[in-house]
Formats: C-alpha cells, sequence, structure tokens
C-alpha cells in the first residue's frame, strides 16, 4: 500500500510550554531531516533516538526553534510507519511555523485521528484501543484522561476478553451437550449454563455501570449557576474557575475547548453551562416562562441555586427553587458576612433533602462545604469498576447491552425449559457482541470449527 505522509500538533495534556509534532508516514525522516539542523543528520539516526538541533526555515535558512527530535523506525511505533516526534520548546507561534515548515517539505497535514487510523489499520492497535485513543483526544480533564488512557492499555479489551473466553467455556459445555445429548443429562447442564450465565450477566453488569461515570468524566458534569440578580452569579464562577485550575485539552487543529468552562472540583469535572439566558438574564423566568426555564435547566446534570443570605426570600427565589424541585441541586445561601435575613428554616423545608450550604463569596467562607457537598453528590472518588475499568464508549455501552440482553435470554430460556441449542445461540451472540467491542470480527463458522474441535477431541 503507497502511504503518503502525515504531520499534525499533537501536544500531550498538561505539558504546558512544550508541544509536539508528530509526523508519520515512509518519508517522515527524510522530510523533516530538509529541515533540521543539528550535529548529524537524522538519515544517519538509530531507531529510538532523540536529536538535540534546531529546525529552520526551508528557504531562508533562519532557525525557527529549538528543538528535540525523536526517531522511531518502523515497525515499532505507534503507527507501524516510521515516525519522527519534535519537541519545541516555543510557544504556540513556532510550533505552527515548525509545523508548516514541515508541511511545505513533502508532509499533509493530517485529519483529526488519522495516525490513530494508521495504528488500527496496520493492527498495531484494536478498535476499543483506538476509540479510546479518539476519546483521549476529547478528554476534557486529567481523569477522564487517565480513563482513556487505561482503555487504550487495553484494559477493557483485556476484561472483555476474559469474559468471552468464560462464554466460550460455557459454550463449549454446551456444545457437548448438544452434540451428545446422552453424554449429560440436559437438566444438570442447563442448571450449570445459568449458574456461569449469571457470574457473566454480573460482570457485564458491572462494567455498564461504569458507563455513567465514565461519561461524566469524558464530558464534565453539566453545570448551570443560577439565581436572582445580584446573589452572587459571576463571583462564585470567579470562584470555582480561580480555586480549581481549569484543565482543559488544547490540541491545535482539533477541537479547542474554552478554558473558563471547565472547572475541576475534587477531580471532578465541571462543565459550566453557557447559561445566558439563565445566568445572565435579570428575571429570566419572566422573561421565557417556566416551562422554557425548566427546559433550559433540564440539560444541566447539577444546578448550583444561589439565595441572598441577607435578604428576605422573594417571590423569584419561590420560582426558582421550584424549577429545580425535581433536579440534582445545590442551593447556596450567600453573603452571610451580611446581617441574616433569610429564613433557613424556611429553605429546608421548601428543598427537601438538597444540600444547603452558606458561603460568603466575598470573604470566601464556605467554599470548601460547597466542593464537598459537589463531591457527595458524585461520590466519584470512591466508585470503582471491577479493576478500576470505565467504560466511556457509546459504542460499547450499546454492545455491552446487547450482550447483557442476550446472556439474560439464556437464563430465562433455561428457566423456562427452552432446548438447549435454542439457548446457544443466544449465548453466541453474546459472545459476537463482546467481539464487537473490540473489532474482533470472528466469522460464524470458525465459532462452529472451534466446537467441532472440542467435541471431537472429548
Ligand atoms: P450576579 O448578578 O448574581 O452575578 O452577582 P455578582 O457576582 O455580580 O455579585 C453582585 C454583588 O454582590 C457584587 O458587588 C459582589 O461583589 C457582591 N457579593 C458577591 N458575593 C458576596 C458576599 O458573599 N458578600 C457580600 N457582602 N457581597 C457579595
Ligand atoms: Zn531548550
Amino acid at each position: 500500500m503507497d502511504t503518503d505522509t502525515i504531520a499534525a500538533i499533537s501536544t500531550a495534556m498538561g505539558e504546558a510550554g512544550i508541544s509536539i509534532i508528530r509526523v508519520s508516514g515512509p518519508k517522515s525522516i527524510s522530510i523533516v531531516d530538509q529541515i533540521y539542523q543539528g550535529k548529524h543528520t537524522l538519515q544517519e539516526a538509530l531507531t529510538h533516538t532523540v536529536h538535540y538541533g534546531y529546525i529552520v526555515h526551508p528557504e531562508t535558512k533562519e532557525r525557527i526553534d529549538e528543538v528535540l527530535v525523536t526517531i522511531m523506525k518502523a515497525p515499532r511505533t505507534f503507527t507501524r510507519e516510521d515516525v519522527v516526534e519534535i519537541s519545541c520548546h516555543g510557544g504556540l507561534i513556532p510550533v505552527q511555523e515548525v509545523l508548516e515548515a514541515v508541511l511545505s517539505v513533502g508532509a499533509r497535514l493530517a485529519e483529526p485521528g488519522e495516525f490513530t487510523k494508521r495504528a488500527f489499520l496496520n493492527g498495531r492497535i484494536d478498535l476499543s484501543q483506538a476509540e479510546a485513543v479518539m476519546d483521549l483526544i476529547r478528554s476534557k480533564t486529567d481523569r477522564a484522561a487517565k480513563i482513556a488512557l487505561q482503555q487504550h492499555e487495553g484494559r477493557l479489551s483485556r476484561l472483555v476478553s476474559q469474559l468471552r473466553n468464560e462464554i466460550l467455556e460455557t459454550l463449549a459445555h454446551l456444545a457437548v451437550n448438544v452434540d451428545y445429548p446422552e453424554y449429560d443429562a440436559e437438566e444438570l447442564t442447563g442448571q450449570f449454563i445459568k449458574k456461569r450465565s449469571l457470574e457473566i450477566l454480573r460482570k457485564v453488569e458491572e462494567l455498564l455501570q461504569t458507563a455513567r461515570q465514565g461519561k461524566i468524566y469524558r464530558e464534565g458534569i453539566a453545570t448551570a449557576i443560577v439565581g436572582r440578580p445580584n446573589v452572587g452569579k459571576s463571583s462564585l464562577m470567579n470562584t470555582l474557575t480561580q480555586e480549581n485550575k481549569a484543565i482543559v485539552t488544547d490540541i491545535p487543529g482539533t477541537t479547542r475547548d474554552v478554558i473558563e468552562e471547565y472547572v475541576n472540583v475534587r477531580g471532578i469535572p465541571l462543565r459550566l453551562l453557557d447559561t445566558a439566558g439563565i445566568r445572565e438574564t435579570e428575571d429570566v423566568v419572566e422573561r421565557i416562562g417556566v416551562e422554557r426555564s425548566r427546559q433550559a435547566l433540564q440539560q444541566a446534570d447539577l444546578i448550583l441555586l444561589l439565595l441572598n443570605y441577607a435578604e428576605p426570600l422573594q417571590q423569584e427565589d419561590l420560582r426558582l427553587l421550584q424549577l429545580i424541585e425535581p433536579m440534582t441541586a445545590i442551593v447556596i445561601a450567600n453573603k452571610m458576612d451580611l446581617p441574616q435575613q433569610l429564613d433557613l428554616d424556611e429553605v429546608h423545608r421548601l428543598i427537601g433533602d438538597k444540600p444547603l450550604i452558606t458561603t460568603s463569596l466575598k470573604e470566601e467562607t464556605g467554599i470548601i462545604q460547597l466542593e464537598e457537598a459537589v463531591a457527595s453528590l458524585f461520590k466519584m472518588g470512591q466508585v470503582q469498576a471491577m479493576d478500576g475499568t470505565y467504560v466511556s464508549n457509546a459504542r460499547h455501552i450499546h454492545l455491552l447491552e446487547k450482550a447483557r440482553k442476550s446472556i439474560t435470554e439464556v437464563v430465562d430460556g433455561i428457566d423456562a425449559g427452552m432446548p438447549l441449542d435454542m439457548v446457544e445461540i443466544d449465548m453466541k451472540n453474546a459472545w459476537q457482541y463482546l467481539g464487537e467491542v473490540i473489532g474482533d470480527a470472528v466469522a460464524e463458522d470458525l465459532i462452529d470449527q472451534i466446537f467441532s474441535q472440542f467435541c471431537l477431541g472429548k
């Protein structure tokens, strides 16, 4: 296959100040060599070595940036092609200039995900790993990046493979009974299969239960700050963004996220919704009506409702309290540095078991309590899936749900006294769905082959 050489900025997360340009393809070394100035040429370089030098303008030979160039020759690379990585020390502008230089001497700008696609096509990674890398590119917090990385390292793949092996063993047991009905008592086999299926079902469900957490880590908890004018919404926004370092993936050329919108509260990513219309508008309920405000708020996973500690409850507060009634919300009585006018007992009565926090954003009190309330609502730190593996991809979730359904049908079938060869079909389906998670498209007849061998050997 005749492939071209591609290049893109692929800055690693959290490494501000260093940007990496990755070049992959048959000509990557000779291309970078044309604009590299160092002690030796890159053509002479051994594989997996790092070289100090300069990237120079292809025509003027002016130095663009001081760099470290890493040479990795096929096949021991991410894409299984020759890969050159240029680590630049400069800021964004020199990086762009280095990229332009690379492109001007023969590389093509990579499409989003194209390195990963090549890794997959060249058999370097399986499908779920490829998707994990795509998630990594899009992930917005450290934690999400770690989940994506774990998956990238094949943890999900390993777990799914284990599950498939268990199904395979169970299928083998079934096959013996189906092919040699006299060999084993049908009833006993049924009970054995049921027991194994319930174990498998439990594991699939555990994986699925983590899916929600995975999604939250990846996308952030959509959070809306609401309240009457002047209660301190902007102040809260500022406090949250200042106290909690905003962490974003900033890969030029890919989707750029607005830094201010993501804050990390004790490892829990909050995506502060652009609630123009909720946050900024003077009287949103008045303006767009209760029903539409409710709809606007429903995009949020979490509502932070501010009340004024120094004023009695107002009509508009009551309407907002009513709006958030069915939602996950934390109520904040702000301005506790001023004399109390708000009836906290009444607020408690109105909000039921929703947390109520008193703060002074001015004097920076109550903020720790607020963060604790957020953390305990989402108890993310504590939630650990089996082996710490999270399922965070919609396609995986979908396939796992299909597998769960098939295994449930196995159990139901046995309970209903269905013939075992019918049960076997559902079991095979579950195996197939899990196979799709890791992109393992094994033909149906291959399964049959495995079992015919197994049965012959018995
Ligand atoms: P918003 O209209 O809801 O966004 O409210 P702002 O955040 O703009 O705050 C309105 C005013 O209240 C500003 O002058 C803030 O400095 C002040 N403010 C905010 N929080 C507190 C607080 O805890 N105590 C006091 N005394 N003033 C506060
Ligand atoms: Zn340097």
